[in-house]
């Protein structure tokens, strides 16, 4: 049962004093190579994937990758849609797997930022998900990191950090206090008694971006001030960017293969080290026996109709896959056929939610209330329901 509660990974590293990375992934290299280095160091980890990077990679094929190595693994393990850009994103983040959700209104004025956060959270606690806000902006220096609002830094206040998080509910928070998306230029300069002010105002796990480029004894102000997560990439992207130029220099062939050799290590060693730094070595026993799992619930209905033919029913079957699918926390809908003619029930929806609390959002929600009264219940007398919890992997 490797992927935990996020909400209390990141309070067990809040009371515990230590921070956990939450590294972005933009292929099967960075996922390898992270997961690797949190199981040498037994750490948790938070595997993030930023909408910024959309562009590099088909984020459900890669979800599908980062879902199944959380699986697989023996460390707890949370998965971050990093800087989520709409309400849909959020939706579609949640459905294919993610266990903790950023929404980045920063660009926003604060009132507008509180509007859209807030119907953020109200949908990811609806679904079991814990959500991070973003106050103040941390600019980017690079194209690659530079985000939707180019310019300078805006500090996080602890005045808008109290109101911001009385108002939108919010689990978590991204403060602004010097550090920038990218490469640092320069020395790193951090306003601590900023994050100490805050952190005393709002006593909840506090989210640095832009973690490359500091010195150690930086991070470990932030961790001593409430730092439990640190978003980290550059230094990956770099060291990985490092190796690919070795290879290409001294190798002789033009094999893609060659080229990428070594990358995963390279991630690897980069991680490795930031895990030593930031505390969290050592950390994946306790936090496994104080974290909560993240138990799927399974939503199965057996039916039989009489009413419909086997047209219509194929029919009405695939309608319910595309409109229930796209409910908050509906992570899969399976619709299926019983193969041998004795069985009590000829017909099956399997329809996986992301955690207990969907079983009521979903219940209430227009998509699935229209579908079950139109489409299924008229034509389904014959059914039995039941919710099943998962038990582990
Ligand atoms: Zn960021």
């Amino acid at each position: 049962m490797p992927l935990v509660q996020m909400a209390d990974m990141l309070h067990h590293a809040y009371e515990n004093h230590y921070a956990i990375g939450a590294f972005d992934v933009v292929s099967l290299d960075f996922i390898s190579g992270i997961m690797a280095a949190a199981e040498e160091k037994h750490a948790p980890v938070i595997i993030s994937l930023a909408e910024s990077h959309f562009e590099y990679f088909d984020f459900e094929l890669l979800m599908a990758a980062v879902v199944r190595a959380a699986e697989r693994s023996a460390i707890p393990v949370a998965i971050h849609l990093d800087h989520g850009d709409s309400f849909e994103s959020a939706v579609r983040a949640i459905n294919l797997g993610c266990t903790g959700i950023m929404v980045d209104a920063s660009n926003l004025p604060l009132d507008e930022n509180i509007v859209q956060t807030r119907a953020v959270v109200d949908m990811a606690h609806a679904c079991g998900i814990p959500v991070e806000g973003e106050l103040g902006y941390v600019p980017g220096v690079e194209g690659e990191d530079a985000e939707r609002h180019p310019g300078d830094i805006q500090y996080t206040t602890v005045e808008e950090a109290r109101r911001y998080i009385d108002e939108t509910n919010a689990d978590f928070l991204a403060v602004s206090i010097g550090t920038v998306h990218g490469r640092m230029k320069g020395e790193p300069k951090l306003d601590i008694e900023r994050l100490a002010q805050i952190n005393q105002a709002l006593k909840l796990p506090l989210v640095i971006h832009g973690g490359t480029g500091l010195r150690d004894d930086q991070y470990r102000s932030l961790i001593e001030n409430g730092v439990t997560k640190i978003n980290y990439y550059t230094a990956l992207a770099d060291a990985a960017g490092r190796r690919i130029k070795d290879n290409v220099e001294s190798e002789t062939n033009c094999s893609y293969t060659s080229h990428l050799d070594g990358v995963a290590e390279a991630i690897q060693q980069e991680a490795a080290h930031c895990i030593d730094i930031w505390g969290c070595a050592g950390r994946a026993g306790s936090m496994l026996a104080s974290c909560r799992p993240c138990a799927p619930v399974e939503h199965v209905i057996f039916f039989n109709t009489e009413k419909l033919n086997a047209a219509a029913i194929e029919d009405m079957m695939s309608e319910g896959r595309r409109v229930l699918g796209s409910i908050p926390g509906v992570q899969r809908v399976f619709a299926g056929h019983a193969f041998t003619e004795d069985s009590p029930y000829r017909h099956c929806w399997v329809v996986r939610f992301s955690a207990r609390p969907v079983i009521d959002s979903y219940r209430v929600h227009p998509a699935h209330q229209d579908f079950a009264d139109k489409r299924f219940r008229p034509y389904a007398g014959d059914r039995v329901s039941i919710d099943f919890e998962g038990c582990g992997t």
